[in-house]
């Protein structure tokens, strides 16, 4: 995308918005572990993290997966099966992969090197605006603007932006006024000392989104504490709840499905999920979608399965929610010796094992339940 240097903010607004930032940030910043370093990998594997998840939940996944994977080297060379444990729970795992595959291509083409350069970065596998523009400015303190959620949030109310930030046009209106943003802290004669931030660049793009994160909320922003209301046009005239102007939330989609818990000897049978399906690389236990009706899903158990209804021992239901979807997951358990016809590949695992395996969110709340029950 080309970003259009051209600022829409009005005269002195800018700057008058990005010194109050530095200064609300410099005081207001919170202790994550991530902003201890200075090293791009580090904070790279922060933001990809960040996407679509809280910073609370991703707080223990990054201490681990620096202790595990403490340099892009080690992160290029790690084994699949062990790259998605690490990322267990944190779903989208898409980005993980991707991660994996951007190091190999820095270990490759840059001499293992981190590129700080925006235009370099914007190169590498899963690299997009956003990320490009975090590491760029975040750990290698280049003026380079970045748009995420929260940013486009803070923008829309500064500025009153119409439209929904997902859409062409406004999202590109945000990210002329995050720029416009950078190019005035570069103007700034001097700014407050910062911590957790490799200079000023880093400060006012870390700044903007620790405010969209802890004060201009998506419900109940506390205005009353924010660096930036007198600046803020929604605020002012009393319009805060009109922005952002997000369009309301497809309705969600129904899934169900049937999860068989075959057992055997103290086992589990459980699959990988093969390349191109959804998830691929996780396990599981075998599944099977139904239509959304308990007796059908017994019915079908019995057939899929091959065995009488009252070999089946129910289990709890299992509610799960991802992106627009609302998973229902009908369990049944049944020890069986043999793999039935119907399920084509599979492998016996302890619980044990289970737990060293990359697990697929829904099942991993299913395998927690029978080892519950077991104690
Ligand atoms: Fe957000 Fe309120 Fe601050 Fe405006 S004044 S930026 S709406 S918190």
């Amino acid at each position: 995308m080309t970003i259009n240097p051209a600022s829409e903010w009005k005269a002195g607004v800018a700057k008058a918005v990005a010194r109050s930032l530095l200064s609300w940030f410099g005081q207001n910043a919170r202790d994550l572990p991530w902003r201890h370093s200075r090293d791009p990998y580090g904070i790279w594997v922060s933001e990809v993290m960040l996407q679509q998840t809280q910073v609370q939940t991703v707080i223990p996944y990054w201490n681990l997966w620096m202790q595990e994977l403490p340099t892009l080297h080690d992160l290029a060379g790690v084994a699949e099966d062990r790259l998605l444990k690490l990322w267990e729970g944190l779903g989208y795992y898409s980005r993980v992969r991707n991660l994996q595959r951007a190091a190999r291509a820095v270990e490759l083409q840059h001499h293992g090197r981190i590129p700080s350069q925006r235009a370099e970065l914007l190169e590498l596998p899963g690299v997009g605006p956003y990320t490009a523009g975090a590491i760029a400015s975040l750990a290698f303190n280049q003026s380079e603007p970045l748009v995420d959620g929260n940013v486009a949030r803070v923008l829309s109310r500064l500025n009153r932006v119409e439209g929904d930030p997902r859409d062409s046009g406004p999202r590109d209106q945000l990210w002329q006024l995050a720029q416009g943003l950078v190019t005035a802290t570069g103007e700034l004669k001097s700014v407050p000392s910062t911590p957790f931030a490799a200079g000023r660049y880093s400060a006012l793009n870390q700044g903007l989104m620790e405010l969209g994160a802890t004060v201009c909320l998506p419900r109940n922003p506390t205005c009353l504490l924010c660096p930036v209301s007198t600046e803020c046009q929604a605020y002012q005239a009393g319009e805060v709840d009109r922005f952002p102007m997000v369009r309301p939330r497809v309705k969600a989609t129904r899934l169900c499905y049937l999860v068989a818990v075959i057992t055997h000897s103290g086992r589990w049978l459980m699959r990988r999920r093969i390349d191109g399906e959804v998830n691929q690389g996780l396990w599981e236990f075998p599944q099977l979608e139904v239509t959304d009706d308990r007796r059908d899903a017994v019915d079908s158990a019995r057939e899929w399965l091959g065995v009488p209804e009252s070999q089946l021992i129910p289990l709890p239901r299992v509610r799960h929610a991802i992106t627009r979807y609302q998973i229902t997951l009908d369990v049944f358990m049944v020890a069986l010796k043999r793999i039935p016809d119907a399920i084509q590949d599979g492998q016996w695992v302890t619980p044990e094992e289970a737990g060293e395996l990359a697990v697929t969110a829904a099942h991993r709340k299913i395998a927690k339940r029978l080892i519950a029950q077991e104690n």
